[in-house]
């Protein structure tokens, strides 16, 4: 069966940078007039300038996130100018056990190793790394690298159970930024014992990373499209690391998500726009569901922020023990009983209870708005 291989341009965080007037912009809507209407209205790359919150907030929290730009951009710069060692070494397949105990070191909490495949690369490369000065639109991907270590890291819970709220941006950022840090280290490490290397960043991708994730085996498919891990849910961020090192694949899990994502739906009853469907839809063999990119994007400028409810609305993401994952697997009943249980405990709206005091008040960064 043929493979669709994935072109960046086609995402919408490449899309809606495209600028009217442009040979690009006219080039892309020339050839895919479906989405142009639709992507026009939210044309927005600056979103987060229509959060609701006073100049005084804008001017103390934005370069939070902003300050993370040139640390990104001289991580890639400075991997991309790390020579590859010309002492090679020869390794095994016990190394590839090294190699996800050393990104754990460097800070991921799971890992796991993808023998890649053309199918996986994007096609060409669309605006994502516009912020950091890295775009390459347009440029053919050439399937260079062999096998992907990817891991991940889980976002910090206590900022996601305020989506939509900035706090979910600064976790996100925040997160990616250590995924940075860790695909940097990690790649720096190999391209030191002489095989090439790169890192995916949320500002350079060669590849779109749910679909390694689930070869990695490093979770299911939910609902919400993303990928949901057994332990972390659905609140996590994605890394990966593309390298000629040859290592020994992992295979995808089956933890019984797909019974119960059935059963819950939460991610789809709570998302505001109606952008999660429950169709499912199958992509290179792998099980995904149906959403419109477009109406989630819209949530995101008309709040001027992150939205992250459908990752925050999660059971999973709240870590069920895994003793309750094995009693509840693929049994409808047990897993009514869950999720009635959990619903009891969190309530039917989208917003979890929140006693914690948070950093992020509005006018000030210090405070407690619980
Ligand atoms: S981020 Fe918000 S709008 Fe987008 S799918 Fe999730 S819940 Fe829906
Ligand atoms: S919220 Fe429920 S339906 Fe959505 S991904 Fe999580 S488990 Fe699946």
């Amino acid at each position: 069966m043929k493979k669709t291989r994935y072109d960046e341009r086609h995402t919408l965080f490449s899309r809606i940078r495209l600028v009217k007037g442009t040979k690009e912009y006219s080039e892309f809507y020339t050839a895919h007039p479906h989405y142009q209407q639709k992507d026009d209205a939210i044309r927005q790359p600056e979103f987060h300038l229509n959060t609701r919150q006073d100049a005084s907030f804008k001017t103390r929290v934005f370069p939070m996130t902003e300050a993370l730009n040139p640390l990104l951009k001289s991580l890639h710069k400075t991997v991309e100018t790390h020579p590859v060692s010309d002492n090679k070494i020869t390794v095994g397949d016990a190394f590839s056990n090294t190699i996800k105990a050393l990104t754990k070191l460097y800070g991921a909490h799971d890992v796991g190793i993808i023998k890649l495949k053309e199918d996986h690369y994007y096609t060409h490369k669309g605006f994502t790394g516009a912020m950091i000065g890295l775009s390459h639109y347009g440029e053919t991907i050439t399937p260079n690298y062999t096998h992907a270590v990817v891991f991940l890291i889980p976002m910090n819970f206590d900022y996601l159970k305020r989506s939509p709220h900035y706090e979910t941006m600064l976790a996100s950022l925040t997160t990616y930024h250590q995924i940075a840090q860790v695909g940097a280290q990690l790649a720096m490490y190999i391209k030191s014992i002489g095989y090439q290397a790169a890192f995916m960043s949320d500002q350079y991708y060669l590849a779109p990373m749910v679909p390694l994730a689930y070869d990695a085996g490093l979770g299911q498919i939910g609902m919400s499209n993303h990928l949901v891990h057994p332990v972390y849910g659905n609140a996590i961020r994605l890394g990966a690391v593309f390298t000629t090192l040859k290592l020994k694949p992992d295979a995808p899990i089956d933890f019984g998500l797909d019974a119960f994502c059935k059963r819950c739906a939460l991610c789809l009853m709570n998302c505001p726009m109606q952008s999660i469907k429950p169709q499912k839809r199958i992509v290179n063999q792998r099980p995904f569901y149906r959403f419109d990119d477009q109406s989630c994007f819209e949530m995101f400028v008309n709040i001027g922020t992150d939205c992250g409810i459908c990752l925050q609305s999660c059971p999973y993401s709240t870590q069920i023990d895994l003793k309750t994952q094995e009693a509840m697997r693929n049994d409808p009943e047990k897993i009514d009983q869950f999720l009635k249980s959990y619903l009891s405990k969190t309530g039917p709206k989208r917003r979890f209870s929140n006693k914690n005091p948070l950093l992020i008040t509005k006018g000030g960064t210090d405070g407690n708005n619980a």
